[in-house]
């Protein structure tokens, strides 16, 4: 059994082609361990493998089972995006890019907790209580998609989607020492997918390798007629096979990594390590600028809280999930529902986006924050002209402990300080483990141009060879 547990996704489709193992019995095996979850991982499990996962021979993922975070709406499967106002929800249909990996041979193990509407960077708001990180279950997992990263980091599923509106894929990775890959905005369908910042959500892997997280982007990029945002992919999704770096020309931007970024010693060593290494696989590295990058948590702190009141407007008692009624009239049953549904985070959001929002206050908060926003996008495009890739640590620290940062909003904002930028400028972004700091993993980012989603695995999986990263110790 732990040898099942062992294999990538891509080892295990490779197993199970060979007819060494049999796609049921691996779907028994992470279900298995899926049900006894003691991280808080999981909100649902399946009870056994669906009937038309077959031998898993003939389909391309082999029969694989994938969990979702519990944002995209699954037929028949409680999706509550981790808030009680959708305790209980069971959507009459199936987000494209879930319905896709199904098709393509990844049956649905579980739906995985996550913070509430996606808004966090510890787990901590889910209405389904925290996830514990696999490294050290007093420590986050980091968020929002806290519960895929524990999953995939503890052996608890082979591999997960997430999504990514400001670094929700990329920091869990970081803080779980798995991969994660926000794609370039439009690349995936958002069809299904409920809703936070509509400009910025991202569908998006995380996986135990760069390998995996090719694969699952191969199958679920392209345009669905179902989101007008999605995009035809220019080309297929290569699997990453380069060896070296080998005229690769990295960017520094001083302006994230500086002063203000406040990157926690231990993380600043496994960033200059990783840098070292890339230098010796035949990468070039300078510093560079990214002026506007410093600004990008104050605009995203506008934008995508605008953007989540809107979108959360349809929460109303009289659609979906969650109704207290009362007696008294209807805007009663409106408050009294969203009072009783949402949790304190979201409530803040809700309030600030409305704000933000209201006549006379449009021009100098919402239409600010999108010119900065415009500003930051220039800023990688002028970068791009002389780099291939910019690259930062993931996330300013390791995993914190439980609670360490709740009274704190602005605290926990920071996180995101080096994911929010790219997430703005709609490109694309991984995180890969380059070590641990203290016995805690560190994540390593790597940003592209729009599309160039084949070449940024490419060097990430250079990259992810010479580090050679060890994560059995959290699925021990
Ligand atoms: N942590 C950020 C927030 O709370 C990003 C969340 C996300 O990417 N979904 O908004």
């Amino acid at each position: 059994m732990s040898e099942l547990i062992d294999l990538t996704a891509a080892q295990a489709a490779e197993r199970i082609r060979a007819g060494e193992i049999s796609a049921n019995e691996l779907f028994e095996a992470y279900r298995e361990r899926a049900a006894a979850d003691e991280l808080n991982a999981f909100t649902w499990v399946a009870e056994s493998a669906p009937q038309d996962a077959g031998n898993g021979h003939g389909v391309a993922l082999a029969g694989v089972p994938v969990a979702v975070k519990d944002l995209f709406c699954t037929e028949g499967v409680p999706s509550q995006s981790g808030s009680k106002i959708l305790e209980g929800y069971r959507p009459p249909y199936t987000a494209t890019v879930v319905a896709k990996l199904h098709d393509a041979g990844a049956p649905l193990l579980g739906k995985t907790n996550q913070d509430e509407f996606a808004m966090g960077s510890s787990n901590e708001n889910s209405a389904f209580g925290p996830v514990l990180n696999p490294w050290d279950r007093g420590r986050v997992p980091g968020g929002s998609s806290g519960g895929s990263a524990a999953a995939v980091a503890a052996g608890l599923a082979p591999w997960a989607l997430g999504t990514d509106t400001g670094g929700s894929i990329r920091q869990p990775a970081s803080l779980c020492g798995i991969v994660g890959f926000k794609p370039t905005y439009g690349a995936c369908s958002r069809y299904g997918m409920i809703a936070f910042a509509s400009s910025l959500d991202q569908a998006g892997p995380l996986t135990r390798d760069v390998t995996d997280a090719a694969l699952i982007l191969r199958h679920t990029v392209g345009h669905d007629r179902l989101d007008s945002t999605s995009l035809q992919y220019p080309h297929e999704i290569e699997l990453p096979m380069a060896e070296d770096l080998t005229g690769i020309r990295l960017g520094v931007p001083e302006d994230l990594t500086g002063a203000e970024g406040g990157i926690e010693p231990g993380v600043r060593e496994s960033f200059d390590a990783t840098l070292k290494l890339a230098e010796r696989l035949g990468a070039s590295i300078e510093p560079c600028r990214l002026p506007h990058a410093p600004h990008a948590l104050s605009a995203y702190y506008l934008i995508a809280p605008a953007e989540a009141s809107a979108n959360l407007a349809r929460f109303d008692g009289v659609r979906y999930g969650l109704r207290v009624d009362g007696d008294k009239d209807l805007v009663t049953m409106y408050s009294s529902t969203r009072e009783a549904g949402f949790g304190p985070e979201v409530k803040r959001r809700i309030m600030l986006g409305t704000y933000a929002l209201s006549s006379g206050y449009y021009d100098a908060y919402y239409g600010t924050a999108q010119k900065v926003r415009t500003k930051i996008s220039e800023d990688f495009t002028a970068a791009f002209e002389r780099f291939d890739f910019i690259v930062t640590p993931t996330s300013p620290c390791t995993a914190f402990s439980l609670g360490a940062k709740t009274a704190d909003p602005l605290a926990m904002y920071l996180n995101d300080f080096l994911a929010v930028p790219m997430s703005l400028a709609g490109i694309p972004a991984i995180s890969i483990p380059s070590g641990l700091s203290d016995g805690l993993p560190v994540g390593f980012q790597l940003a592209g141009p729009a599309f160039s989603e084949s070449r940024l695995l490419d060097a990430a999986y250079a990259l992810e060879r010479a580090i050679g990263f060890d994560g059995s110790p959290a699925r021990a």
